[in-house]
């Protein structure tokens, strides 16, 4: 409650000159689920080139690939084949860093909850993992092994999993997630803190806190931040996510979404500077 007024105030501030986000780093995450879609893949290249002419970096695409079954099964009914999906990624890849979306649901759907199916079977996890990302590797799409769990699934399971396969950095990290699925469980262990973080030894992980469209109310994510950290997010070296699927991407919203950042303060962070933040030590040690 109190952070809530903290938050107005400063917002309110804002209008005065003051930039209650300075020195914060934002990161666009997209999750990205359905390139057969011509509309989403038309809106996951508008936003990654916008994106890429207004700051000067890339945007990043964590996508699902064929080899999923919940996406093979999806490309086999509507007749898309995994070589043009595999070409669909490939142009996303021309505008933005390629990371993995996991989503390890196995076909038929058996469960209104599909996520629980999975969560006992870390075995299935780090299989799947390890097969689609040798397959964004092998065709030149991953340079990095980035993440994003698919449902916000993270449990200690998929944690020694992405660390098993070689994962730098988990954007999965998320506050007041709609489930008490193990990922709510895993983030109440600490507090969130608007830094890149490690999560276990080589794998390094920052917070989503809103998505980066789907509010039309300017000053939506600013506020939303603020509130997921308390008000304290000024200073260097802060870093959020923002993410989106591709399917329900609204692309003036989410520019104008970034233009808000811009003028609360933000500035927007690449993989390359991720990389450099961790390996100056820039970083924070989760309990
Ligand atoms: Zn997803």
């Amino acid at each position: 409650m109190l952070s809530h007024v903290v938050d107005s105030v400063l917002l309110a501030a804002a209008g005065a000159g003051i930039q209650p986000l300075l020195g914060v780093g934002f990161v666009p995450v997209l999750h990205v689920e359905r390139l057969q879609d011509d509309d989403s893949f038309a809106r996951v290249l508008e936003f990654c080139r916008t994106y890429e002419v207004m700051t000067s970096r890339r945007a990043i695409s964590t996508v699902i690939t064929p080899l999923a079954p919940i996406l093979a099964n999806e490309l086999l009914s509507v007749g898309f084949s995994h070589q043009a999906y595999m070409g669909r990624i490939a142009a996303v890849a021309e505008h933005s860093d390629i990371g993995l979306h996991g989503h390890f649901l196995r076909c038929p759907v058996e469960s209104r909850r599909p996520v629980h199916n999975y969560w006992s079977d870390s075995g299935l996890v780090a299989k799947q993992m390890r097969e689609e990302s040798s397959w964004l590797e092998t065709h030149g799409l991953m340079r990095t092994r980035v993440y994003s769990g698919g449902w916000w699934h993270l449990n200690r399971s998929v944690v020694a999993a992405l660390v098993a396969n070689g994962f730098e950095f988990d954007f999965t990290p998320s506050v007041g997630r709609y489930n008490d699925s193990p990922t709510a469980r895993f983030h109440r262990r600490g507090s969130p803190n608007p830094a890149l973080f490690e999560m276990a030894p080589g794998l390094h992980g920052a917070w989503a806190v809103s998505g980066i469209c789907g509010s039309p109310r300017i000053s939506a994510v600013p506020r939303r931040t603020l509130a997921a950290f308390g008000g304290g997010v000024r200073g260097a070296g802060r870093v959020v996510t923002l993410y989106s699927h591709d399917w329900d991407m609204d692309v003036p919203s989410a520019v104008r979404t970034l233009q808000d950042l811009q003028s609360h303060g933000a500035h927007f962070l690449s993989l390359g500077e991720l990389a450099s933040m961790r390996a100056v030590g820039s970083t924070t040690k989760e309990r």
